[in-house]
């Protein structure tokens, strides 16, 4: 980690580099193929060798890894580490003073100052997601900072870097204490069941925090609710604390079943006054259309890609038909909660699609509500794709 490599930037990107994008790009760098191993520091200098910022070598989705630092005289060692952990710490204070929330991200990558991993934290146990081999050489730098900065019981992490950015099957338990699962953490006073060490998945996006909490405050009460890609039932455990009349959770995972069971009991709601359905979302649209059964909420929050036996889903492709599969079972003034964390397109697509899916069907609409990360999931102006998530609340008029 000591040795750093000269990495060329060409001339029409190097101001971008300058202006602060972090992310390295295939595209505009001269000597990619003195790029060996991960991990690597790197110096970023322009076609005249003139310094433009530090970094390191990491494969993440398209990335080739992320700018650290434009100022010549910092070195990237455990002190820095230490300040950008601190730092990203200190801005999260309202968090770690409200007691009704104790699930929170307290690191979120190049938000954060550092892109590549971010952290997690679950009353008192922390997650770390490592996005690349290339930080995951860094982790006894970030290991160290979170012990001099951070009150902890115990550490998990994921590793999100085989060939295609998957998790990598592991004992996903890093060090301190052994953590009994699941931890019950609390957001906005409703509690969640957490697993650290079961997969991918913890049972809860802690990014939707806001929109769960419009949902629980503005738009259940005495609401019928079908939540669909349901999961472990985040959404409706909120409506239905926020006086929905019923919630129908619709997911074609098996393990939906109970997780959202649990997540019911944990919140003392009677889960049989509500239904839970393990099916595909697809069959559920088809099956609610025949028997005429209509919504006065609904919530899509789609995976980007998804492939069940007889669909093939992307997200990029395939919204707006999800947006009119939803409005045909929307009552009139009802609203459909249209979610993706898809970085793929932004904002003004994923709007274009509601427009689209409206228009086809000769229906009217109004946007109610806006959302995208929340506050805890900071990101920077330089890098606006990494502010993934859009969520917008739709009012059907007709
Ligand atoms: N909305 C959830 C998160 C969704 S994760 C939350 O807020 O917690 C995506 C989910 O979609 C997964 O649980 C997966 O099992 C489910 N899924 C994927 N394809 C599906 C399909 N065709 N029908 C139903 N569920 C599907």
């Amino acid at each position: 980690m000591s040795e750093s490599l000269t990495l060329q930037i060409k001339s029409k990107f190097a101001s971008r580099f300058q202006d602060g994008y972090p992310l390295i790009f295939k595209e505009a760098v001269v000597n990619l193929h003195d790029l060996k191993e991960e991990g690597t520091l790197l110096e970023l200098v322009d076609e005249q060798n003139r310094f433009i910022g530090k970094g390191y070598y990491g494969q993440q989705n398209k990335g080739y890894g992320w700018v650290l630092t434009r100022k010549e005289n910092e070195s990237i060692d455990q002190s820095f580490f230490n300040r950008k952990l601190k730092k990203a710490i200190d801005s999260r204070q309202t968090f770690w003073d409200d007691p009704n929330t104790t699930a929170f991200r307290l690191f979120n990558g190049e938000g954060d100052g550092i892109g590549g991993f971010t952290v997690d934290y679950f009353d008192g146990y922390l997650l770390i997601n490592w996005y690349s081999e290339g930080i995951y050489k860094f982790n006894e730098f970030v290991l160290e900072a979170l012990k001099i900065h951070v009150e902890f019981k115990g550490i998990y992490e994921k590793k999100r870097f085989d060939q295609k950015g998957q998790y990598i099957e592991d004992d996903d338990f890093v060090l301190g204490e052994r953590a009994d699962f699941p931890i019950v953490v609390k957001e906005n006073g409703v509690h969640f069941a957490v697993y650290l060490n079961d997969g991918a998945m913890v049972g809860v996006f802690l990014d939707q925090r806001d929109v769960r909490k419009s949902i629980r405050d503005m738009y259940s009460n005495g609401k019928t609710v079908l939540n669909t890609f349901s999961y472990t039932g985040a959404f409706s455990v909120f409506a239905a604390l926020g006086g929905a009349e019923k919630t129908t959770s619709v997911d074609l995972a098996n393990r939906s079943m109970s997780k959202t069971i649990e997540q019911f009991s944990l919140n003392e709601i009677d889960y049989e006054a509500h239904e839970i359905r393990v099916m595909d979302v697809f069959n559920y649209f088809k099956y609610a259309v025949r028997k005429e059964i209509k919504f006065d909420m609904v919530i899509l929050d789609p995976p980007s890609f998804a492939r069940s036996k007889k669909h093939r889903f992307s997200v990029a492709k395939d919204y707006k038909d999800l947006i009119k599969d939803a409005i045909a079972i929307t009552e009139d003034k009802g609203t459909i909660v249209a979610s993706t964390n898809y970085a793929g397109f932004d904002m003004k697509k994923f709007k274009s699609f509601v427009d689209q899916a409206f228009k086809e069907t000769n229906g009217k609409y109004k946007i109610l509500q806006e959302h995208s990360l929340p506050e805890d999931f900071k990101t920077t102006e330089a890098f606006p794709e990494g502010n993934y998530l859009k969520v917008l609340f739709i009012q059907k008029i007709r």
